[in-house]
């Protein structure tokens, strides 16, 4: 039994097809992290779910009860938006309580639910303030702890921490996830952002364009993007996709880049299909911190590139190098020095790279 399953949902505006055909499910305890610019129907397919929104065509289904029709409060499930969506006239304890009492849940229950979760929460110091009174990050826990008192089946979660500063959106994020470590709930969770996806979810489903591009673990999102646009997507800075063409032959495969006077051999990779490989074009490629300043595994090619440019940023450096005038990337710790305008070797890591076909942009 899935704890939460989307089948076949499609979704316009008008004219304008927000969501198309998308397929996903979710186990129990899962973190899903919805994952997209902004745009891509995160938030339609998350008010789908919460029964905010009307579908079009698809169903979807919680503990394998088809709710596509039920209404929100009736599915059994608390969402925390970004806004928060706090009253402005009620303290935190009746902001907490609201749904409870909308529930005629009886004042026990109540009492001993606010309790819990306003301690687990850190905001039993808090219960009279009004929300104007407390800080980005206290409202945000309020926002959660009303949801908490609920003890839903599945939470939703839409952008919670995208109005708070950069240093306390670190913080509420390890505290989210410490919560679902500790309450082992159901979460599917709406970001933009690549770093708060990675460290939370244990599925992230990548979207574009209303359509589910790879829906997989945090390590499979990375090291084995199903497409370029998951591929340039997940990094900082994103993975190099270097054109150019693979030449087979019986006993090896050759990669050279447009225009340059070397090949790369990737007899180790590991392609889909090892049929007609032969003069197709492909990207090939490698993310800025798969390339070395010192040779570290056997197989790692050499190659001699110019550096063009030199971004310094604290702990680390981004070395901008020319790959027969295609931009390479490379991501070296700030100790290393780097002459510009000179050739410099470096090293690939040929087990870390992807490849990709140039006119599908899907993996191969
Ligand atoms: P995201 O949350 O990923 O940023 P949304 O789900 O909010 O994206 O929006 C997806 C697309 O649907 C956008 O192009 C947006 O303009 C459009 N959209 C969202 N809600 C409505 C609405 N109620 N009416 C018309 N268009 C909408
Ligand atoms: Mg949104």
């Amino acid at each position: 039994m899935k704890t939460l399953k989307i089948e076949e949902l499609s979704k316009n505006f008008g004219s304008t097809e927000v969501l198309r055909k998308i397929n996903l499910e979710i186990d129990e305890g899962n973190f899903l992290v919805l994952l997209g610019p902004s745009g891509c129907g995160k938030s339609t397919l998350l008010n789908i779910i919460a029964g905010l929104e009307t579908i079009n065509e698809g169903n979807v289904y919680i503990d394998d009860y088809n709710v596509s029709k039920v209404e929100p409060k009736d599915r059994n499930i608390a969402m925390v938006f970004q806004s928060y969506a706090l009253y402005p006239s009620m303290n935190v304890r009746e902001n907490m309580i609201f749904g409870l009492k909308q529930a005629k849940v009886s004042k026990e229950k109540i009492e001993e639910q606010l309790e819990k979760v306003s301690k687990f929460l850190q905001v039993d110091a808090l219960l009279e303030r009004k929300p104007s009174q407390l800080s980005g990050g206290q409202r945000q826990r309020v926002a959660i702890g009303r949801a908490l008192v609920r003890e839903p089946r599945i939470f939703l979660f839409d952008e919670p921490l995208s109005n708070l500063d950069a240093k306390l959106r670190v913080e509420m994020r390890r505290e989210i996830k410490k919560l679902h470590q500790q309450l082992k709930t159901t979460v599917v969770y709406v970001t933009h952002d690549q770093t708060e996806a990675m460290s939370l979810g244990t599925k992230i489903a990548i979207m574009n364009h209303g359509v589910i591009q790879q829906n997989e673990s945090p390590e499979n999102i990375y090291n084995k993007p199903s497409n370029t646009f998951v591929a340039d997507f997940i990094g900082s800075p994103s993975m190099n996709l270097i054109k150019g063409n693979l030449k087979q032959s019986s006993d090896r495969i050759l990669f050279t880049a447009e225009g340059a006077n070397f090949d790369i051999p990737i007899n180790s990779y590991d392609f889909d299909d090892t049929s007609q490989l032969n003069n197709k074009e492909i990207y090939f490629g490698i993310r800025p911190e798969h390339i070395y300043f010192k040779k570290s595994n056997e197989n790692d090619f050499e190659v001699n590139l110019k550096a063009d440019l030199s971004e310094y940023i604290g702990h680390e450096q981004i070395i901008t190098f020319n790959l027969a005038n295609q931009e390479l990337l490379a991501k070296f710790s700030s100790t290393i020095k780097i002459e510009l305008n000179k050739e410099t070797k470096l090293y690939f890591d040929l087990t870390q790279v992807s490849m990709f076909d140039a006119n599908s942009q899907e993996r191969i």
